[in-house]
C-alpha cells in the first residue's frame, strides 16, 4: 500500500538520505530504528511533504508520487490518506482536546461540525481521554497531551499513521500509556510507521523492523531478525548500546 523507492535528502553538504526503499503493506507495524542522525526523522517528513526530498518516489495506494515535484493536489491527496504524530504533539494551546482532534476535519476535511465532533469524541474515547474533551493542553499531562495527538491521526482515518519519536519529550512514567494506545491500534490493524527509541515496542508490537544508520537502510527484517540474529556489524553495536 506503501512503497518508496530511492528517497534522497540533503541539508546543505550533506546527504542526510542517500536512497532509501522500502515498502509497507496493510495491517503492518513498521519500526525504524538508529542513531541520533541517521535519517529517520527526515524520511517521515519526506513521506509527508513536510520536507522536500531531492529525489525519490513513494506510491500510497493508487497515487505515484515524485516526491520532488509534487503537484499541490498530489499533497492534497496523500495527507488525506496519511496521518503524522508528532514528537512533541504539536497541539494548538487555545483549543480544546475536541477541538484539536476535529479542526481538521472541519478545515481541512469539510465536515460539519456536528458530525466531526462525533467522530472526534469517538477517537478520545480510544485513546482514553472521554472526561477531557473540553480540556486545554495545557491542563493536561505529556502523555495526555500525545494522546490528543494521536487521536487528531486516527479521527482522520488516515491509511497509514507515521509516528516520529511519539514518547521521547515525555517523561518515563508517562512512557507507556502512549504506548499502550499505540499497541492497541496495532492490534486492530492500523497501518503504522513508527520512529522510535522505545525497543520493547519494537520487540514487541512491530511485525517489521528496520536499522538506519548514515542515511541507509543497514538491515531490515521480523523482530526476531535483527534482535536476535542481526547480520550487520552496524546493527550489532547499535544494539548492544541500547539493549
Ligand atoms: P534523532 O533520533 O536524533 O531524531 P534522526 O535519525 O531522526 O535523529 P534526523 O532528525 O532525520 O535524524 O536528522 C538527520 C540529520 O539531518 C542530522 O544530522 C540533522 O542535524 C540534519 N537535519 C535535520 N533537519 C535539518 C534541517 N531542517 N536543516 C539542516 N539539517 C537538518
Amino acid at each position: 500500500m506503501l512503497e518508496m523507492t530511492n528517497i534522497h535528502k540533503r541539508f546543505g553538504k550533506s546527504e542526510v538520505l542517500k536512497g532509501i526503499n522500502l515498502r509497507i503493506e496493510k495491517g503492518d507495524v513498521v519500526v525504524i530504528l538508529g542513531a541520533s542522525g541517521s535519517g529517520k526523522t527526515t524520511l517521515l517528513r519526506c513521506l509527508n511533504f513536510l520536507e522536500k526530498a531531492d529525489e525519490g518516489h513513494a506510491r500510497f495506494g493508487d497515487i505515484d508520487v515524485d516526491l520532488k515535484t509534487a503537484s499541490k493536489k498530489q499533497v492534497h491527496d496523500i495527507r488525506q490518506k496519511v496521518a503524522f504524530v508528532f514528537q512533541n504533539y504539536n497541539l494548538f494551546h487555545h483549543k480544546t482536546a475536541l477541538e484539536n482532534v476535529t479542526l481538521g476535519l472541519i478545515v481541512g476535511r469539510k465536515i460539519p461540525k456536528e458530525k466531526a465532533e462525533e467522530i472526534g469524541r469517538k477517537a478520545l474515547d480510544k485513546v482514553g481521554l472521554t472526561e477531557k474533551y473540553q480540556v486545554y493542553p495545557a491542563q493536561l499531562s505529556g502523555g495526555q497531551q500525545q494522546r490528543v495527538g494521536i487521536a487528531r491521526a486516527v479521527a482522520l482515518n488516515p491509511e497509514i499513521i507515521l509516528f516520529d519519536e511519539p514518547t521521547s519529550a515525555l517523561d518515563p512514567e508517562l512512557i507507556g500509556e502512549v504506548l499502550d494506545v499505540m499497541k492497541k491500534l496495532a492490534q486492530e490493524g492500523t497501518t503504522m510507521l513508527v520512529v522510535t527509541h522505545e525497543m520493547s515496542f519494537a520487540q514487541d508490537v512491530a511485525n517489521h523492523v528496520i536499522f538506519m544508520d548514515g542515511g541507509v537502510i543497514v538491515e531490515e527484517g521480523s523482530p526476531q531478525d535483527i534482535f536476535r540474529n542481526p547480520q550487520e556489524e552496524r546493527t550489532k553495536q547499535f544494539l548492544r548500546r541500547v539493549l
